[in-house]
């Protein structure tokens, strides 16, 4: 079964929707810290412009009283007076003596929205001096920290700033600070549905993105799969854009374009083939018939038996032929390749055909490298070797004579096959090596040749890596040269 999390673009959809979850969850986190920073680090300034106001109308009152006796004595204690609040001052806190003007009572009172208090405490944790608004119970952070401390925090709907002063005092100013709360609630509830919003749009656009993006890829499957049902002369369609999926469509089209000419070789080879093989069974068919309509001379029957036997030997040559050219297409790899003596089976192939040089009176001189010994498929060699002498005779009109060479170049092995004999004409070189192709058609009733045989031969060369080539000159002769890339293991 088919599931939707095997399909590309739910994958890609998936990973997307992560991922953009992930960008935008950090956006809104960081945007969120950074306002809710910036509040803080408003009300704090302003605690502190209160905080600065209180001291200085303390100080200013110290001033109007007559502190100079006591700032004097306490010179001459060595007394230590850290500004701004003078022990004199904290003398008369404590003992309720100072009273703040109305107007500064007036800010640190009541419990509306927005209201300020302040506490100052003892070192032994006493409160020094509160507003009257202060909340009873509150919890000063850790002291350790001496004059140096100074922590800032919320608690409940309270903004609150703790100091350390001298001599072990602990300040905490705060504020009453729920409307600016309720407008922080506010902008994290906005900025989540807006992220939410977003992220949404980007889940449309990702899946709208992703189809896009895999439509070349359905095309290019839809594509194959009609070639697969036989349409072999579609092909995909490419955008120009030069994109990967251009470049795989362009592999695919050309893979296709081989297939159909593949396709078409087998085709016309069947039907060559068929063509081939119908010729000798016509006249074995039209030859029997011929004799069984009534009797004949015993002279009729011999000549009519002997084209019926040059005809099956004709076929005989013919599907030999194919049955050699089958396995070698089937093969087309290195399975039977094995450690093999080129030398000793060049010899061998030489020393088969030497009746036939004979009878056509053909000189074989031969330059074979000693002790040549390269993997390769044993049979094959056998075929190619006696294919090039054997073609170098059969087609030469006698009285002349033919080289043969075996050696190694460059690391590769190299067979020549020269003759001078009739040579072919330009226009045939290309094509000889096409199957059932054959210059002299009036020869084809010579059961020998099939037009097979340097087929046989190119294919070999190409399932060893090799190559095959010609060059000829009518009336000059011609040179066959296989070149295979030598391997030793
Ligand atoms: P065939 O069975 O006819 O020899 P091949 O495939 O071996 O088929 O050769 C194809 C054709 O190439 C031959 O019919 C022949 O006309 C030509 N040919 C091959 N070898 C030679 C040669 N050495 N000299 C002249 N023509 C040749």
């Amino acid at each position: 079964m088919r599931l939707p999390t095997n399909s590309i673009r739910w994958r890609l959809q998936a990973w997307y929707s992560f991922l953009l979850l992930v960008a935008i969850a950090g956006f809104c986190l960081v945007t969120l810290r950074l306002a809710w920073n910036d509040q803080a680090k408003r009300l704090d300034r302003v605690i502190m412009e209160k905080e600065r106001m209180l001291i200085e109308t303390v100080l200013r009152m110290e001033r109007h009283m007559n502190v100079d006796s006591f700032r004097s004595k306490s010179r001459e204690s060595q007394m230590e007076i850290p500004p701004p609040i003078t022990t004199y001052t904290l003398e008369k806190l404590r003992t309720h003596e100072l009273e703040l003007p109305e107007e500064v009572v007036k800010n640190f009172s009541g419990k509306d929205e927005g209201h300020y208090f302040f506490i100052l405490k003892e070192p032994d944790g006493g409160v020094l001096f509160a507003s009257e608004n202060a909340p009873k119970s509150i919890s000063f952070p850790d002291s350790k920290a001496g004059t140096d401390m100074d922590v800032r925090r919320y608690r409940d709907n309270f903004r609150e700033c703790f100091k350390g002063g001298p001599r072990g005092l602990q300040s905490c100013l705060g504020k009453e600070v729920t409307p600016e709360l309720q407008e922080m609630r506010a902008f994290t509830i906005s900025l989540s549905l807006a992220a939410g919003t977003f992220w949404i749009i980007g889940l449309w656009g990702g899946w709208w993105i992703a189809g896009r993006a895999i439509q070349p890829i359905k095309t290019i499957s839809e594509t194959a799969d009609n070639i697969a049902r036989g349409s072999l002369k579609e092909r995909i369609e490419l955008k120009g854009t030069d994109s990967e999926l251009d470049q795989l469509g362009q592999v695919l089209n050309h893979s296709f374009d081989e297939l159909e000419v593949a396709m078409e070789r087998q085709k016309q080879f069947t039907a060559d083939a068929s063509h081939e093989l119908r010729t000798p069974l016509t006249v074995i068919l039209s030859e029997s018939r011929r004799m069984l309509k009534r009797s004949r001379n015993s002279e009729e029957y011999q000549k009519a038996l002997q084209a019926c036997e040059e005809s099956g030997l004709r076929m005989k040559s013919l599907v030999q032929g194919l049955l050699l050219l089958a396995r070698q297409e089937r093969k087309g790899t290195a399975d039977d390749h094995e450690l093999s003596d080129l030398h000793t089976m060049m010899k061998d192939s030489i020393r088969e055909h030497q009746p036939l040089l004979e009878e056509k009176m053909l000189k074989l001189n031969s330059e074979l490298e000693t002790d040549v010994k390269a993997v390769v498929d044993p049979d094959a060699m056998k075929i190619l070797f006696n294919n090039l002498i054997g073609n170098a005779i059969s087609h030469h009109p006698g009285n002349g004579k033919i080289e043969v060479s075996l050696q190694t170049l460059d690391n590769q092995v190299s067979v020549e096959v020269a003759d001078d004999g009739i040579g072919i004409a330009k226009e045939h070189l290309e094509k000889i090596f096409e199957r059932f192709y054959r210059i002299d058609q009036s020869r084809s009733g010579d059961y020998e040749h099939s037009g097979l045989g340097l087929a046989l031969v190119k294919l070999i060369a190409e399932n060893h890596g090799g190559t095959c080539s010609v060059t000829s000159r009518v009336g000059e002769g011609s040179r066959f040269t296989v070149t295979i890339p030598f391997r030793s293991s």
